[in-house]
């Protein structure tokens, strides 16, 4: 019985919650001392996985495979589940996970917890504690089923080292051809930005930057800072910035290490979506803003004075720490 991880490319590349799932699995595997095996799609480069525990890698590589596609996805862990005999299978948070994990627990019968922030806190019985109501609460959740599968919250569990030979071998599931009966003909993706799942730091701004004009203060920091740019909610209705940036209960959810917010108020539909990210430092003007609440770190300031400076302190720190 081996731990099985979905670990996600993008490009060939595996994307941070790759490394992330990869580390968790090696946690579980140490729990029940077992081994973890890996499987990767048109992934380029898998000995890097090693790094972070896995021993082994089942290296799926098929051009029909080259856009998502749950049913065929869900196929492939299905057979490699089976063919590795694991009864604990791994994945992501991203999007594509969370629509292969239902077709793969109805094909694999097995009991599927999502949003899972730590190692089980058991596993006999096996039990995950998951955040519940927008990241406000936690719950333990027993997964009764003999094959079970954990979807890992982004960023909750952290990179791991963790040395281990991977070995990879080639691995060719077959298909049913109704798994394609659905196929992404073309793909239009936003190039040059980060993207606000995979983001370790996102820079978000509010009303209080007053029109898109002043983007560039959003722009300019994220760029210091190495981070996804985002938005709350009406600043996207209204048009200052485009709805994919949106974050919040019925936008994105962030699940970074720092969110940064300038001149937002943090009502509780934009908090439901951020609450989830490690540090939170909030810039306003305003001190009874309901954010500071919910912040680590707090500045009460003009976001046209304070954000300036900290992108030149920011500027020369890195100057100064080249
Ligand atoms: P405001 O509430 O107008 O706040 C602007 C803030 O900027 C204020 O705190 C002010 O003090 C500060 N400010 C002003 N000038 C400056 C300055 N010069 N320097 C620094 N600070 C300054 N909202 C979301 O964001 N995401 C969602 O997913 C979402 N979903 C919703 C779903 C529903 C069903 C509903 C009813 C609402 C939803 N909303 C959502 C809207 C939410 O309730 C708030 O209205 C919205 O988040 C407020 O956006 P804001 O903070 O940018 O603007």
């Amino acid at each position: 019985m081996s731990i099985l991880v979905y670990t996600e490319s993008e490009n060939g590349k595996f994307k941070k919650s790759a490394l992330e799932v990869a580390s968790y699995a090696k946690g579980i595997a140490d729990q029940l001392n077992t081994q973890v095996v890996a499987v990767t799609v048109n992934a380029q480069d898998s000995s890097v996985l090693g790094n972070y525990g896995v021993d082994k890698v089942l290296e799926v590589k098929d051009d029909k495979l080259e856009n998502f596609n749950a049913k065929a996805y869900a196929d492939v862990l299905q057979q490699a589940a089976e063919q590795s005999s694991s009864k604990v299978i791994v994945i992501s948070s991203s999007a594509n996970a969370k629509y292969l994990a239902p077709l793969l627990s109805g094909g694999l019968k097995a009991g599927y917890a999502s949003n899972v922030v730590a190692l089980p806190e058991s596993t006999e019985p096996f039990t995950v504690k998951r955040t519940a109501f927008s990241n406000k609460a936690f719950n333990s959740t027993e997964i009764t089923s003999e094959v079970k599968i954990v979807g890992l919250a982004n960023n909750a569990y952290g990179l791991k080292e963790n040395s281990a030979a991977a070995s990879a071998e080639s691995f060719q599931p077959s298909f049913d051809e109704k798994d394609f009966d659905i196929q992404v003909s073309a793909v239009d993706k936003t190039t040059g930005k980060i993207a606000i799942a995979d983001a370790d730091i996102v820079v978000s701004g509010g009303r209080g930057l007053k029109g898109p004009e002043n983007w560039h203060l959003i722009e300019d920091l994220a760029e210091v800072l190495g981070a996804a740019t985002a938005c709350s909610k009406p600043v996207s209705d209204m048009g200052w910035r485009p709805h994919s940036e949106h974050v919040g209960q019925t936008g994105k959810p962030v699940a970074a290490n720092l969110y940064v917010a300038v001149g937002i108020s943090g009502a509780i539909q934009h908090l439901a979506g951020v609450n989830a990210s490690k540090v939170k430092l909030v810039i306003n003007n305003d001190p009874e803003a309901p954010f500071f609440k919910a912040a680590d770190y707090g500045v009460i300031g003009d976001a046209f004075k304070v954000v300036p400076e900290l992108i030149e302190k920011l500027k020369e720190f890195k100057v100064n720490n080249a």
